[in-house]
């Protein structure tokens, strides 16, 4: 694998990317709690590497708009949105039975702003896809997003919005497939969930390799279970021949692409050996296909690898070469005592054997195989009638370019008093014993379960609320997303 600098080869994949980059100065500010491991402060830490390292200036640079309560209702239960926007730390003690309900309160806190950052995310996420969709740019940045556990109705893993499934729905607007991927460690369950019956395909770390979709969606759903410390070459080595084939079979109009950094090694909650370069060879093999691409954050906690990483792929992205040496900067204190970009790998044990992964590589190509002489799959274009669609003429006149406000790169960024700084990343584990994005003892439970259900090869987990919304939302995603049968 080629691991010097991140220069692109001449060629198709040498051409500079139109990058539109979403960031909003007060995301910085959002605090989950003493001792949470998820800070959107490493977003605000991101940023200010872009800054100095003079990316900002090789994209556009957009302030996200918040997103409405009807944006968030295109997947979440009505209820849930109203119980996000009323809920304070003040009067969560009067609402404990709803609290119960949506799953708010331990791992997904309430803290002050919630109702907003929720907006932030989510208007991100939503305003990249909508200047995908327009053809705005070819690569949209929204660092604030890829909160792939939220559920229709639910906080989860510190997730309480699903940004992303509000964005593919964005982009089915426009394309008639929309592939997404996820590199977090952990499952993007709330993404699967949300389109387990539709044809689109997941990558993340964690699943069930068994979880390959239902019905229409059979084959659809790809899930890749790795082990503790994976290391760059065995990622790839599964990642790009899977990868490669889906694009090819599945040929996409748009690709997602969740970067969650709790997959790089010495993650605070992460168990892989990713370095920075190797996570980053994702977003690079991705936009190597030239097709339009969305690329979103995720989880993260040891958060000067985060920033580090963002910054690189942010890097990446715009096809700029950037300094091993870390230019100063008011976070610089963070990254000592190297005071580098990259971070070397750790020397921990790859539990991921290579006869493991070659099985693991060949099950999913055959998979894959099956999608390609599926007799009900034919690969028509179905263009979107968008005249049609009030959502979409709506969309489009909010979410414009005009409607976008540019982020003043000189100003100064927010210069409120800064919580993280004072109490500065952990680095014992002590506090974090309680909470975790996705306990690794809920996956196996979930493992065990699907291991008994996928014995008839059928009743694959299917939770009724979410194809609830798959019906609900037919006229916006089912029709587009789906590979379409002749009709
Ligand atoms: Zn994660």
């Amino acid at each position: 694998m080629d691991t010097g600098g991140n220069s692109l080869p001449s060629g198709p994949d040498g051409v500079k990317r139109k990058v539109s980059y979403f960031y909003d100065p007060e995301v910085g500010n959002y605090y989950y709690g003493q001792g949470h491991p998820m800070k959107p402060h490493r977003i605000r830490m991101t940023h200010a590497l872009l800054a100095h390292y003079g990316l900002l200036q090789h994209m556009q640079v957009l302030k996200p708009f918040p997103a409405r309560d009807r944006d968030l209702c295109r997947f979440h239960a009505d209820d849930y949105v109203a119980f996000l926007r009323g809920i304070t730390p003040e009067t969560q003690q009067d609402h404990l039975k709803q609290l119960r309900r949506f799953n708010v309160g331990e791992d997904s806190p309430v803290f002050d702003g919630l109702y907003s950052f929720c907006q932030t995310s989510a208007g991100g996420s939503i305003g990249g896809a909508v200047k995908l969709n327009h053809c705005l740019c070819d690569i949209a940045i929204n660092w604030a997003g890829g909160l792939h556990h939220a559920k229709r109705s639910e906080a989860s893993g510190f997730c309480y919005v699903n940004d992303i499934v509000l964005a593919i729905l964005e982009l089915l607007k426009q394309h008639q497939r929309v592939l997404y991927v996820d590199i977090d460690i952990h499952h993007g369950d709330g993404v699967e969930e949300a389109f387990y019956t539709t044809d689109r395909i997941t990558f993340p770390g964690t699943g069930d390799i068994r979880d390959i979709g239902y019905e229409k969606g059979k084959y659809y759903s790809l899930n890749v279970p790795l082990d503790d410390g994976i290391d760059d070459e065995s990622y790839q080595f599964v990642f790009k021949p899977i990868i490669g084939k889906v694009m090819e079979v599945f040929r996409p109009g748009a690709v997602v692409l969740q970067c969650g950094a709790d997959s790089l090694s010495g993650d605070r909650l992460g168990c892989f050996n990713l370095s920075i370069k190797g996570h980053a060879e994702c977003v690079r093999y991705m936009r190597s296909f030239n097709v339009p691409l969305l690329l979103l954050g995720g989880g993260g906690y040891t958060i000067r690898n985060v920033a580090r990483c963002w910054c690189f792929e942010t890097a990446v992205a715009v096809g700029v070469e950037v300094d091993d040496k870390m230019p100063h900067h008011e976070y610089y204190e963070y990254f000592g005592p190297e005071y580098t970009l990259y971070v070397a790998p750790s020397n921990m044990e790859n539990k991921n054997s290579r006869q493991v992964l070659d099985e693991i590589r060949i099950k999913l190509l055959v998979y894959l195989s099956k999608l390609e002489h599926a007799p009900s799959v034919q690969f028509q274009e179905i263009f979107a009638d968008s005249e049609t669609d009030e959502d979409q003429d709506d969309a489009g006149e909010r979410w414009d370019l005009d409607c976008d406000m540019e982020v003043d790169e000189c100003k100064p960024l927010s210069s409120r008093v800064n919580r993280e700084i004072v109490e500065p990343e952990p680095e014992d584990q002590d506090d974090q014993k309680g909470i975790a994005e996705h306990p690794r003892a809920f996956n196996a439970a979930a493992e065990e379960t699907e291991c008994s259900k996928a014995s008839d090869g059928v009743s694959m987990p299917i939770d009724e609320s979410s194809v609830k919304v798959d019906q609900e939302n037919s006229e916006h995603f089912i029709s587009l997303f789906r590979c379409t049968p002749s009709q």
